[in-house]
């Protein structure tokens, strides 16, 4: 993959999962809210990972038997960091020249004086 694609690809993908992916890569990830902690999760993967504090109003209607039974069903599941998926992406390959061979370390132009 040339960097530009690179690039590109790894941009639309962290537009695409905002808020993080699971392995599976669902795009319509459920939510709970632990107190002011938002997160998301798949039952699929069993797999959670937490996108905030206090980012959005709908824990304040909540309670902690709520939060109780949201960490009965989903405090087992293993805790991710929501963006693994980027992993790949996070070293932009390099495409060996042999002008950039010849360019890193060898600029004889550059006065190490300045
Ligand atoms: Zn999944």
């Amino acid at each position: 993959m040339n960097i530009t694609l690179h690039k590109a690809v790894r941009k639309m993908l962290l537009k695409k999962y905002y808020f993080g992916a699971c392995p599976c890569m669902r795009e319509d990830l459920p939510f709970f809210n632990v107190g002011s902690s938002h997160w998301l999760y798949c039952d699929k993967c069993k797999v959670r990972w937490c996108v905030g504090e206090n980012s959005f109003s709908g824990w304040h209607s909540e309670n902690e038997e709520i939060w109780r039974e949201n960490m009965g069903k989903y405090g087992d599941y293993r805790i991710i960091d929501g963006d693994e998926f980027l992993r790949e992406f996070d070293t932009v390959p390099v495409e060996p020249t042999i002008a950039s061979q010849s360019e890193i370390g060898h600029n004889e132009n550059v006065d190490p004086t300045n």
